[in-house]
């Protein structure tokens, strides 16, 4: 059992003052891992002190000094890929494969970073004017539980490179990765106050700083519910606000599509994290007239992803993170029986062979309409629909059919045709056949999916305020 008794505050770990705990479960197995121990809002007012205090030497601090501390940042978060991917896999039972890509690449959010600020230009003389560009004040970040410490990273360094100070509140499911992630950004020796980490319950801590007067900014990932909440109570202070949300990702295939190729990425993206992430194509678009084809395809591949223990090489699927998302997942497998759908594979209960863990069947419905509930709503598991469409018109009115706007995907053959589909998507990211991530490109949501956009330029510039002198 790891107890985790410490949060962050100016430079040392120390005890919180609240009083509350909250246990820490192996998803795989169901057994209590852990306890950790949540801070109130009165540890809040502690972290965002000591981060005004910071700011006025911080916001100072030279473009050199703030790439140093970047390259410190990887660095120490490099060293500890092998910890955190075993935390990964206690914390969220995670297949292998997804553990070591994400833990191997844990610190590179910092290099990127780096290169964004390497050539950001923060004075400007724009016609008569002198523009400077300044780190908005006091920053306050809320991180969900399903990539937990690599949002961390990522708004850790947007904020050094913007010279803002940040409270990070993370979610409270994943307190085993903030404890290791903490350890590194303290290692790497950032000056005090810069880096605050509060553990904490949503409506208590993240309620706290995001009605918090001296908090200037709020960067949050989670559910739209979450954002909607959020956005609210930062009203009353005017808050900036950049929102990552949730999505409900059209995977479209075109009708020139190579299948063999494409079918297998079409499912990898659905059940990326066992769906359990807000880029997850979860609407498959497919040919009317090569629907068939592909039901028998998809089902076939499907044999590639099983579900089980993250320590089994073969397994691509995962458990859900709690009891709680289990029963979720598993009301949308009945709901979609009874919103008419057809099961092409899966359905509700646990995967054969597995009676501990929160382990659900990947499932795939087909004959679903956009109107849906299963279409339409957030699952947030290993549940993809399969809706046909008539012609690329059709195709294209489906995808930008949906409260959400986050992720798109489109396959073919005829790369002009891809983009030329890509450019009537209502998405902030389109990515052409299972094209690689870009790490300076933007990212965000249209619509629901949220507001502003995090990563390179288009980031660092959601924690600066400008300034323009005439004279
Ligand atoms: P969640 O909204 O339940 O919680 C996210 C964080 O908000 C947690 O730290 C939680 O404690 C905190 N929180 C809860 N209530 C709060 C309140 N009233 N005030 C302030 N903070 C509060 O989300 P989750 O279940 O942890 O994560 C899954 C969701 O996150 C999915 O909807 C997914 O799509 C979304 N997500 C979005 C992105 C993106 O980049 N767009 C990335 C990952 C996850």
């Amino acid at each position: 059992m790891r107890i985790i008794d410490r949060i962050y505050i100016g430079g040392q770990f120390v005890p919180p003052q609240g009083e509350e705990q909250a246990p820490l479960f192996n998803p795989a197995t169901e057994e209590q891992i852990g306890t950790v121990h949540l801070g109130n809002a009165g540890d809040v007012d502690r972290a965002v002190a000591a981060a005004k205090n910071a700011l006025p030497v911080f916001a100072r601090t030279s473009k050199a000094e703030r790439m140093a501390m970047l390259e410190r940042l990887n660095a120490a978060v490099s060293a500890r890929g092998d910890d955190l991917a075993a935390v990964m896999r206690e914390e969220y039972g995670a297949p292998a494969a997804f553990v070591d890509y994400s833990s191997k690449r844990a610190g590179s959010v910092f290099l990127d970073m780096a290169r964004t600020l390497e050539g950001y230009a923060f004075r400007r003389r724009i016609g008569t004017a002198d523009v400077e560009m300044l780190p908005s004040g006091v920053v306050a970040a809320i991180t969900p539980w399903n990539s937990n410490y690599g949002f961390i990273c990522a708004k850790l360094a947007t904020a050094v490179a913007a010279g803002a100070p940040i409270v990070i509140k993370p979610s409270e499911m994943s307190a085993l990765q903030t404890q290791i992630i903490a350890e590194c950004l303290h290692e790497a020796g950032l000056p005090p106050g810069v880096l605050n980490i509060v553990n904490g319950y949503g409506d208590v801590v993240g309620a706290a700083l995001s009605t918090h007067r001296d908090v200037a900014k709020i960067t949050f990932t989670g559910s739209t519910a979450t954002g909607r909440a959020i956005l609210r109570a930062a009203a009353a202070t005017l808050k900036r606000v950049t929102l990552e949300l949730g999505g409900k990702s059209p995977n479209i295939i075109l009708d020139d599509a190579d299948l063999d190729r494409v079918i297998p990425q079409v499912l990898a993206m659905g059940f990326i994290n066992s769906g359990q992430a807000c880029i997850a194509g979860t609407r498959i678009l497919a040919p009317q007239s090569r629907l068939e084809e592909i039901e028998a395809r998809l089902v076939a591949a499907l044999a590639a992803f099983k579900a089980g223990d993250g320590a089994d090489p073969a397994v691509r699927i995962g458990p859900m993170v709690s009891r709680r998302q289990w029963e979720r997942v598993q009301s949308y497998i009945r709901l979609g029986q009874q919103e008419g759908a057809r099961l092409l594979a899966g359905g509700e209960g646990r995967p054969e062979g597995l009676e501990r863990g929160w382990f659900v069947r990947p499932t795939i419905f087909a004959d679903v309409r956009n109107d849906m509930r299963i279409a339409r709503e957030e699952i947030f598991g290993p549940v993809l629909g399969l809706i046909g469409y008539r012609d690329e018109a059709h195709a294209i009115e489906i995808a930008n059919d949906t409260d959400y706007g986050l992720s798109a995907y489109v396959f073919a053959t005829d790369i002009g045709r891809a983009k030329a589909v890509a450019e009537r998507i209502e998405a902030g990211r389109v990515v052409i056949n299972a094209a690689p991530h870009e790490p300076q490109a933007p990212f965000g949501g249209f619509k629901q999916s949220g507001i502003g956009r995090e990563f390179g330029v288009f980031g660092l510039e959601a924690f600066l305020e400008s300034r323009a002198v005439l004279a």
